[in-house]
């Protein structure tokens, strides 16, 4: 074998090993009808990576960048280290003010002391109407008597100050294992407890569940997320390790239609951003059903029409959220709901190979989005610094 040869076959064993088909896809786009002159042919200079092409647009059109939110903001999907020192809430309400961020949700989610320290943290600082704190359920040695406790324990923690559960992660569903060593599906009966206690308590429970279906595909070269794929090992999840993305959002759906009374906030579009129909149906399918948009601006932004027509539809069903708190990522939030604005520009570069487009939101559709839909599902937030 020459070298090259060796060293090909040595990138393809590496390949197997982390499951990667490296099959040529060809050099045709998907939309292109017949072969072009030159369809065969090779560049004449070296080919850029995936990594290095970053072709400049030269469209000239209206730009509207967006620093600041057209009305107060409540952010239901925020994390944040807690309990926070005075200085830094000083920090983070510093640059929520030039946003017009409101107030935070810390879905950080917490229980039992911790949560008791930062609600204090919260009430004592000079910022005590800028942010509240979610409790949280940790499914740890899931067996008999269980979801009694955990239920328990929520209603203590919704005392002590909690509005909200959440964000209940993505290793719920994932990973989490029962005491007997199976996984914990989403709707095992044993936590029916704790979910009739948030109904029962009027709180809602924000829950992420599973992640882009491209995770949990093979990383071929027209998986969407390829990239990413192969930059963070942890989110891939082949299919010999976890349960597929189907199988999840069947827990999930199966759990949401159990608990009529209890309302769930799906985190991230439920992850069906690229398929806003299939979400649609839920919503009708689901009155208990809500969602925020945390870090799936890019589904909104590729569809701005129908994604327009869906948050009109669906306006009182969705909540603004975020994710990292990044202060200098929320303006291109802003600019794709409020904006017309075309073909501009995403913060993330290892996925979304395409430009946003902006919604151009009606007013009355951007304060349920932004903080009426909030202040109406969570209970007891601060009515400050909101328009009447
Ligand atoms: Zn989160």
């Amino acid at each position: 074998m020459t070298t090259r040869g060796i060293l090909v076959a040595a990138a393809l064993l590496g390949a197997v090993a982390v499951g990667i088909a490296q099959t040529p896809q060809g050099r045709q786009s998907e939309g292109a009808l017949q072969r072009r002159p030159g369809a065969d042919r090779e560049p004449e200079f070296p080919a850029p990576t995936i990594r290095q092409y970053k072709p400049k647009s030269t469209l000239v059109v209206p730009q509207h960048p967006t620093p600041r939110a057209k009305f107060p903001v409540i952010d239901i999907h925020s994390h944040h280290n807690m309990p926070l020192s005075a200085a830094q809430f000083d920090t983070i309400a510093e640059s929520m003010d030039a946003l017009n961020l409101r107030m935070l949700v810390n879905s950080t989610g917490m229980t039992g002391e911790r949560l008791v320290a930062s609600v204090a943290a919260i009430r004592a600082s000079r910022h005590r109407d800028r942010m509240v704190q979610f409790a949280t359920i940790s499914f740890r040695d899931v067996g008999p008597g269980f979801g009694v406790r955990a239920a328990r324990q929520l209603e203590a923690d919704v005392k002590a100050g909690a509005p909200g559960v959440g964000e209940i992660g993505k290793g719920f569903g994932l990973q989490s294992r029962k005491a007997d060593g199976s996984r914990l599906k989403l709707d095992d009966p044993e936590l029916d407890p704790i979910w009739e206690t948030a109904a029962r308590l009027n709180i809602p429970v924000f829950i992420h569940t599973a992640d882009p279906q491209e995770f949990f595909q093979p990383i071929t070269y027209t998986n969407e997320r390829w990239l990413e794929l192969a930059l963070y090992p942890e989110r891939r999840y082949p299919s010999d390790k976890f349960p597929s993305f189907e199988t999840l959002m069947g827990e999930r759906d199966r759990l949401f239609r159990r608990h009529p009374k209890t309302t769930f906030i799906a985190a991230h579009l439920g992850w069906h951003g690229n398929d806003l129909g299939r979400l649609g149906r839920m919503f009708d399918e689901m009155p208990n059903l809500y969602t925020e948009l945390g870090a799936v601006l890019y589904e909104l932004g590729r569809q701005p029409r129908a994604a327009r027509e869906f948050l009109v539809k669906y306006q009182d069903r969705v909540l603004f959220g975020k994710d990292n708190y990044q202060p200098d990522e929320f303006p291109y939030y802003w600019r794709t709901l409020e904006t017309a604005d075309e073909y501009f520009d995403y913060y993330r570069d290892y996925h979304a190979f395409w430009k946003l487009y902006g919604l151009a939101l009606p007013d009355e559709v951007l304060k349920k989005l932004y903080y009426q839909n909030a202040l109406r599902l969570v209970p007891g937030l601060p009515r400050t610094g909101f328009p009447q």
